[in-house]
């Protein structure tokens, strides 16, 4: 037995509950021995049935003196309730749904239930409690009676299946080499590896389960440091050194309408530095909405091209990279430089300021003998037939809507026809907080864009109660009036599954964008006929046609439109610098760094701009993050506590956002970071990391889980 063994080939693991764990990712014992609890339940002392308190966990041992299963009367659910009794009292413990309680349960059987204790009109009685039968009083119990640990769940695997499955792995654990060397674990006072499994499973006490976590969290740290000062020691590939012309440059920066920011002007200096090592640039660019990225960019394409050289630029939507190829002819228009923009059917070709549609064969030719100086397209440019002219710099916008596998793509073919690679820029959609940007882009140089520029208004925001609706509405006339425009946000479907139905799968993305399709109709209908049938309104979703949202987009942007209302397909990018309210519905579904996003999408000029957001139901929580951006204008703060409240798949987006609750909270932890830092720094000082096979393997595995090129 190893840590690569099946899980299907252990004793207690049949081939269905393999099944199962297959669907939480789990196939081998290390997989199982890596899937951490979310959260222990300390049931470690028994509580009289007379002296449990309501509100309050309790662990109870008593004898059965009833069972009863029965369905109920309304929703065909079927509720399982026993009566347990000690020598100080009786209480009753009821389950919804889990029939086959009912006949594990024995009358005059001993049994342990750990819950939590609710009175309501029914009484005092435990929802839902772990049960365990006790075969012989104080026996020692797997599942009560001590520190249990709560895993998270799916169709099929319990907790509990997931404690008993475990067991049988418990063998494994004891042998287990350990990987972090050991000067830096007795430094901070970690446990070693067979511990810190055997504890983060098997607690005795709370704090040694702590203990534990800490270890592993601490580890994830420390083998991204380690992954990164690797990487600067490591010979890396070949790229294209360019020379920086500082004259041209400097001259590009006057003719702009504005002064950059001292943030701007410090990153474009690094990366035309960047540019000029031999090795490829790697740089994330990580700024607030509306930080003036793509300026940044361009200024790196122009010294690019002042170096002969091509330059791509990849957007994650069409539209992003139609108003960039908008945003970089405007920019460009007194230079000869040639822009061509490849976006689905959507081709055209600028010079000079001068854009105009041109045919896809043409374009495709002069790209690739390099005529073209700038590509700008959407993630087909590298799907397709498109070959470039040995391109110098690859900008990528929005970095985290890409998948690795398309970035590597454009590179790994640039290296295999030149042998170089080219240099790379990222430039994120949100601010991204450090330790995590860290963790995703861990193999990039991080540039920070934190200040925005000059004269930007705050923008008004506010959570509007729903009898205010009818003033918002006409607030927003107002607006209209004045000649500005007004943003609609639709509510985010939720890929949830309702209570009822114990059926668990998400609906697919296509129904779920199919009824965003049905709520963005709705409103557009209410506000267009109902509301504002004066007023000019536009609709914007998932479903349209390339050509049909650009059209819509345009007629916004060229102000034949009053209201967009649309689904969040907006979020990314939009620059509409006329508009002034950004009305969202259902904001609570939005994590804030959405929210954010959205509100970048206004006050981009001088005007006063206000965000308002609806909402359909407000827990305690989600008015505090909603209070938070209505207080904050700095994407990084809102960020941060996106990550603390959220979690990465915010982030990440969904397919990533499985991530462990113990690396979440690792990515939560900046002292815990700048000692991981520290102690990787000093340990490649003080050692080769060849003596250390083991740390090697288990950094390789690791660096697999990165975004790495
Ligand atoms: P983002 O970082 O969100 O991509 P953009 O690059 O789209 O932001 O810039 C947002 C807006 O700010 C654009 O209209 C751009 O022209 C403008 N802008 C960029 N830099 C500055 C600056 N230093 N001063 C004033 N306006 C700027
Ligand atoms: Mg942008």
């Amino acid at each position: 037995m190893s840590l690569d063994t099946p899980l299907s080939s252990f004793p207690r693991i049949g081939p269905k509950s393999a099944a199962h764990l297959k669907r939480l990712g789990l196939t081998t014992a290390r997989d199982l021995l890596f899937y951490f609890p979310t959260r222990y339940e300390d049931l470690s002392s028994l509580t009289a049935i007379g002296a449990l308190r309501p509100g309050t966990h309790a662990v109870i041992q008593g004898t059965i003196i009833r069972v009863y299963t029965h369905r109920s009367f309304r929703k065909h659910m079927a509720i399982t309730e026993i009566v347990v009794e000690d020598n100080t009292g009786a209480i009753k413990a009821i389950w919804f749904n889990q029939p086959y309680i009912g006949k594990a349960l024995g009358e005059g059987a001993t049994v342990n239930l750990a819950g939590k204790v609710i009175e309501d009109a029914h009484g005092i009685y435990l929802t839902n409690p772990l049960y365990e039968l006790v075969t012989s009083p104080h026996q020692h119990t797997r599942h009560t009676g001590r520190i249990i640990p709560i895993y998270r769940e799916t169709r099929g695997v319990t907790s509990k299946a997931i404690r008993y499955f475990l067991t049988s792995l418990l063998e494994i654990i004891k042998e287990l080499p350990e990987y972090l060397p050991e000067e830096v674990l007795t430094r901070r006072n970690f446990p070693t590896l067979s511990n810190a499994l055997q504890n983060v499973h098997y607690p005795e006490t709370l704090s040694a389960a702590e203990r534990a976590r800490a270890r592993f969290m601490f580890e994830h740290l420390f083998l991204v440091s380690l992954a990164r000062e690797l990487k600067t020691k490591k010979e890396a590939h070949k790229g294209t050194p360019l020379v920086i012309h500082l004259p041209e440059i400097k001259q590009c920066i006057d003719t702009l309408p504005f002064a950059l920011t001292e943030a701007q002007k410090e990153a474009v200096w690094i990366i035309l530095k960047d540019m000029a090592e031999e090795k490829p640039m790697q740089r994330l660019l990580n700024g607030d909405v509306g930080s003036g990225k793509t300026v940044v960019a361009a200024l790196a394409a122009y010294n690019t091209i002042l170096n002969a050289r091509q330059v791509v630029v990849m957007a994650p939507t069409e539209i992003l990279a139609l108003q960039h190829f908008h945003t970089f002819s405007n920019l460009f228009r007194n230079l000869p430089i040639a822009i061509g923009m490849l976006a689905g059917k959507n081709t055209s070709y600028a010079f000079e300021g001068l854009s105009s549609p041109t045919k896809k064969k043409t374009l495709l030719e002069n790209i690739k003998n390099g005529s073209v100086h700038i590509v700008i397209g959407t993630h087909a440019l590298i799907q397709k037939e498109t070959s470039f002219a040995h391109p110098a710099l690859i900008v990528i916008d929005e970095q985290h809507r890409f998948g690795v596998a398309q970035r590597t793509h454009l590179m790994a073919a640039e290296h295999a026809i030149h042998g170089t690679i080219p240099h790379l820029l990222s430039m994120t959609a949100t601010p991204i907080p450090r330790t995590l940007a860290l963790t995703i882009f861990g193999d990039m140089d991080i540039s920070i864009l934190n200040e925005m520029p000059k004269g930007r208004k705050k923008i008004i925001t506010s959570v509007i109660p729903p009898e205010k609706r009818a003033a918002s509405y006409a607030f927003i006339r107002e607006e209209v009036k004045k000649g500005f425009q007004t943003f609609v946000i639709c509510p985010r479907i939720e890929a949830a599954s309702s209570g009822e139905d114990n059926n668990h799968r998400p609906p697919t993305k296509q129904k779920t964008l199919w009824l965003e399709v049905k709520t963005v109709t709705e409103e557009y209908e209410k506000l267009q006929k109902q509301v504002f049938p004066d007023l000019r309104v536009g609709m914007l979703h998932g479903k349209m046609k390339p050509d049909e949202k650009e059209h819509i987009m345009r007629a916004f942007a060229n102000q034949k439109l009053d209201i967009l209302v649309s689904t969040s397909v907006v979020e990314v990018g939009v620059d509409i610098p006329n508009a002034t309210v950004m009305l969202i519905e259902s904001a609570e579904r939005f994590g804030l760094a959405q929210l954010h996003q959205f509100r970048g999408r206004i006050g981009r000029n001088t005007h006063q701009s206000y965000c308002l957001l609806f909402t359909t139901s407000l827990s305690q929580l989600e008015a505090r993050r909603l209070t938070a951006l209505t207080k904050t204008q700095s994407g990084f703060v809102l960020a941060e506590m996106d990550l603390k409240l959220r979690g990465p798949g915010e982030f990440l987006g969904e397919e990533q956002s499985g991530w462990s609750d113990m690396v979440m909270a690792a990515l939560r932890n900046p002292a815990m970071l700048s000692h991981a830092e520290e102690d990787a720094r000093a340990f490649l000082r003080e050692h080769s990391l060849r003596e250390f096979p083991d740390l090697i393997k288990k950094l390789d595995e690791f660096t697999g889980t990165l975004n790495l090129v």
